[in-house]
């Protein structure tokens, strides 16, 4: 439990740590540095005034030696390279803790426009910043793909898609880009993420292209969460959400689908724990993840919200690892995404 506690605390407070790998803006949590924390990925808010400092390879508290090993991810070798077209490899995948390869293929989302737009995404940014380029090709992502494994020897691969307008919401694209990395790494692990397809035909699409995870992400199962926080995803009815659950568990199998729910949108916690054991029960692991205030995001910029309470944090995350881990879910079975890798959630922490 003090692990878990302390894991919780640095996910909230973040800490001072020279990380040669963080990101900035994109999409889902960021702002973070990469670190092995006790032998675990995870992604820690980089924060100059919090009381937590790694140093020599240590956590400390005001000054205090707490025992916990924290050691930065050193900056990979794939982000000096670039492609034929004059391209830096980092512009077109990330690495995220210190095995794990990700992408966003399209950077653009038709959900971005003020009204719409999730409040705590910054998907646009990075790529306004020209930190990264509108839409990878399937052609670049094998290239990056391919030299991640052979020189920083990822294990894993994660691609994510701002959503489009068909009734693939965008998948169709990605299922091209998996086909052409598993082309250039056979056998290499990928997650996709996408929002329910209007035609769920696709998710079986996205298997035979070879992903072998898939992560279709709700973040919270209260429709008045919902329609305040994901205006535009919000649109799309919670059924619509099971729906393609189901079809993805049946396609992947149980536990190679999840899906995020963030904690600190004000929703319930009783509600929101028995939301994950209604996910569980379908077999989708539901990867808890506390909302993290983040510049260019509206809900930090406009609404101001702040972290969310550690207690509840904590006690969420307590309670649906239990439930994970009596169904027999583990992240660490997942064949590759977010579930696997675990840096943003303290489930692992917490033996899911
Ligand atoms: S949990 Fe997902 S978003 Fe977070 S670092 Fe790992 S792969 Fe990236």
């Amino acid at each position: 439990m003090a692990a878990l506690t302390t894991r919780v605390d640095v996910a909230i407070l973040g800490m001072r740590v020279d990380a040669p790998v963080s990101r900035q803006a994109g999409a889902g949590p960021s702002d973070d540095g990469h670190v092995m924390f006790n032998g675990q990925q995870a992604a820690i808010p980089v924060n100059p005034d919090s009381p937590y400092l790694a140093k020599n390879g240590r956590l400390f508290l005001d000054g205090a030696d707490l025992g916990m090993d924290v050691v930065p991810v050193n900056r990979p070798k794939f982000y000096d390279l670039t492609t034929a077209d004059g391209v830096s490899y980092e512009k077109i995948a990330k690495l995220h803790g210190a095995k794990v390869l990700a992408t966003t293929v399209v950077q653009t989302c038709i959900r971005y426009g003020e009204s719409e737009r999730c409040r705590f995404c910054a998907i646009e940014e990075s790529l306004n910043a020209g930190a990264t380029t509108a839409v990878k090709t399937p052609e670049q992502l094998a290239e990056v793909a391919e030299a991640a494994v052979r020189l920083d020897g990822v294990t894993q691969m994660v691609m994510t898609t701002g959503t489009s307008r068909g009734p693939d919401r965008g998948a169709r694209y990605v299922a091209k880009c998996v086909r052409a990395i598993r082309a250039a790494v056979p056998e290499f692990p990928i997650q996709v993420q996408i929002e329910p397809p209007a035609d769920l035909s696709v998710i079986k699409d996205l298997y035979d292209a070879g992903a072998r995870s898939i992560g279709i992400h709700v973040e919270s199962m209260d429709d008045r969460v919902r329609a305040r926080w994901m205006p535009g995803k919000a649109s799309v009815p919670l059924d619509e959400y099971r729906s393609a659950w189901r079809e993805a568990v049946r396609v992947f199998g149980r536990n190679q689908v999840s899906t995020y729910l963030l904690v600190g949108m004000g929703e319930d916690p009783d509600e929101m724990v028995a939301g994950a054991k209604e996910l569980i029960e379908m077999g989708v692991y539901p990867f808890v993840v506390p909302f993290r205030p983040l510049k260019g995001t509206l809900a930090t910029d406009v609404d101001k919200v702040g972290s969310p309470d550690r207690v509840v944090v904590q006690r969420i995350t307590y309670e649906v690892a239990k439930a994970l881990t009596e169904a027999n879910m583990f992240g660490s079975d997942q064949a590759a995404g977010c579930a696997a890798c675990g840096a943003c959630s303290m489930l692992q922490t917490a033996g899911a």
